[in-house]
């Protein structure tokens, strides 16, 4: 059990907070996670490691010269928003290209991947380093699928190193890669993890119970079996990870056995006394083996095995040294930049004023009522979302939409008084929605308004002819982000059909207004026919059978959002009128 918190809605935020003071000669706390403290004497790719809260040390304990410039820290067990991951690349940026390196989940990947083309945009050099060492999740000729657990400390290690040693981004990147695919872990639990403030853990096992291939989430095991000595185990986990032996390997390799909360570190020990000796039996040299805890799970009690099979290049870089608050390894010779503190980060433009067209500006103001009008939707319509994303989902969809609505409905309040027109209104909006929202929705409804916005641009108020473009960018970022089609049950059912409807109705020549108003009223009716679809995507595909019946909820809350925000954003004629 997790015994101590306060409101455990705030347990990563406090915890976080905390690590940071008791760590303050080593990290910064920035927006959206930390930082080293001290800048290196000269520009160097900054590393970031990122993912949710919950695996301490990984990742903020692992902040420090040798190994990485710094963390994005997400909720527990929850992707940081690429909002985060883009602050926390702004502070720590030096000028010599950023590589985020995470676990390969959906979440991460999508709001890694997010902040990466916004960074980019800005002419900043960045790349991700993806990492996939868990045999247990998908077969050898899958292994692009496979998560990445414990195998995220060998990989950081090698690309903190090889950063720390001035290596360029893409020799960074490379070498992370490679150590990726040198790399091999499975795992084995004992007992699930117990949420902060929950009364349960996440699964259970008999006392004489063991699940192989062991997840970082609370996932339980993939095998379940009779609780073995540490030798049999030890036996086990040694055999699964020498049959997946990379091909062309050779004899040396880093060793990580982990413990993953719960597990005493004399439980590690005899379990090491197995499994050393049968891998040099089996002929290889252990290169500064390690154990301990590096990648945990809150508080479950499980092991798991890591292998990085090392050559030339990847060994001098596994044994670099390194200082971090969780982790260190000879002496950092002293950064010569020590006394350089860096300044605090963040991305806010304070004070920031933007440029606009009067038009725009006007336009923008009918932006801040849509949103306005939205929210309002939102908060009535709360609880019947969450009741129906309960059905096959997680029942949060509700809770996520109105946090979504409510970030988006300040920033743009926020970013219209400091003179943006209404691109930028909309594109600061999506930003806020989806930093605050959490789950999959808030990220697709997020990045969709930025387009929006950005297709609209801040010099004039839009014509028909670009509105219906915005709406088309909106649409297009969702499904490119996604990868829904039309029939897999999600709000893309409900998107495709309104930009379809808004786009023929112009056609055929009928006011913006009402061209609008009655594609807002086929959406509706697109997200009612959802009812009869069997999800393909997303959080609810595990009970496809349960949602029959019931409408989807992303493609209802998307149909009510266009529907009330039809009056404010499509009487543009109204708003020529207005200017005469
Ligand atoms: P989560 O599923 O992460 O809990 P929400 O509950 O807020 O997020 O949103 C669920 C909705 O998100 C679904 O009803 C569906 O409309 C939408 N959704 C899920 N996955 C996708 C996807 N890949 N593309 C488009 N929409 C999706
Ligand atoms: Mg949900």
């Amino acid at each position: 059990m997790t015994k101590l918190f306060n409101d455990p809605a705030r347990f990563a935020e406090e915890a976080l907070a905390g690590f940071c003071d008791a760590n303050a000669n080593l990290v910064r706390q920035v927006p959206g996670g930390a930082i080293r403290r001290h800048r290196s004497a000269a520009p160097k790719v900054a590393v970031l490691a990122g993912g949710g809260s919950g695996h301490y040390p990984a990742f903020a304990g692992f902040i420090g010269p040798g190994l990485v410039d710094g963390a994005v820290v997400g909720n527990i067990f929850t992707s940081p928003s690429a909002q985060q991951a883009y602050a926390v690349a702004k502070a720590a940026d030096q000028g010599a290209g950023v590589v985020f390196a995470y676990g390969n989940y959906a979440g991460d990947v999508m709001n890694f991947g997010l902040a990466t083309e916004r960074l980019a945009a800005e002419a900043v050099a960045v790349d991700n380093v993806v990492v996939t060492d868990d045999i247990a999740s998908a077969a050898p000729g899958e292994s692009a699928k496979r998560r990445g657990i414990a195998g995220d400390f060998t990989v950081f290690k090698v690309m903190g190193a090889a950063a720390e040693a001035g290596a360029s981004l893409a020799e960074v990147v490379r070498l992370g890669r490679k150590a990726n695919s040198s790399t091999r872990t499975i795992g084995s639990a004992f007992h699930g993890c117990t949420f902060p403030g929950a009364d349960a853990a996440l699964f259970t096992l008999g006392e004489m119970q063991m699940g192989l291939g062991l997840g970082i989430h609370g996932e339980p095991g993939l095998l379940d079996m009779a609780l073995p000595t540490a030798d049999e185990l030890g036996r086990e986990l040694v055999a699964r990870i020498l049959a997946e032996t990379p091909s062309g390997s050779g004899q040396r390799i880093a060793v990580v056995l982990n413990g993953l909360g719960s597990t005493k570190y004399e439980e590690l020990f005899v379990l090491w006394g197995t499994v050393a000796p049968l891998l040099r039996g089996a002929g290889y040299e252990l290169v500064m083996p390690e154990v301990g805890e590096l990648v945990t799970s809150l508080d479950m009690a499980a092991v798991s095995l890591t292998v990085t099979w090392l050559d030339d290049e990847l060994e001098p870089l596994w044994c670099a040294p390194a200082e971090s608050p969780a982790y260190k390894r000879g002496n950092v010779a002293s950064p010569a930049g020590q006394d350089d503190w860096i300044e605090a980060g963040g991305t806010v433009p304070g004070g920031a004023r933007y440029s606009a067209g009067d038009d725009s500006k006007a336009y923008a103001r009918r932006c801040v009522a849509a949103l306005e009008a939205a929210a309002r939707a939102v908060h009535d319509a709360e609880a019947m979302l969450g009741d129906l994303d309960a059905i096959a989902g997680d029942g949060d969809h509700g809770r996520g939409m109105v946090r979504g609505i409510d970030a988006a409905v300040a920033a743009a309040v926020g970013t219209l008084g400091l003179g943006a027109g209404a691109g930028t209104v909309l594109a600061e909006a999506g930003d806020a929605w989806a930093d605050k929202a959490g789950g999959t929705s808030g990220v697709l409804w997020g990045a969709g308004l930025r387009s929006l916005g950005e297709t609209l641009g801040d010099s004039t108020a839009p014509t028909p002819g670009r509105l219906l473009e915005a709406v088309n960018a909106f649409a297009a970022r969702i499904q490119g982000l996604g990868k829904a089609e039309p029939g897999d049950k999600t709000m893309v059912d409900a998107l495709v059909p309104l930009t379809a409807a808004f786009g023929r109705h112009l056609a055929e020549g009928v006011d913006v207004a009402a061209a609008w108003t009655a594609a807002a009223v086929e959406a509706t009716a697109a997200a009612a026919a959802t009812a009869g679809l069997r999800p393909r995507l997303g959080r609810a595909r595990p009970l496809a059978e349960k949602s029959i019946g019931t409408p989807d909820p992303g493609a209802t809350s998307l149909a009510m959002v266009f529907t009330v925000m039809g009056p404010h954003l499509a009487n543009i004629n109204q708003l020529a009128a207005a200017k005469q």
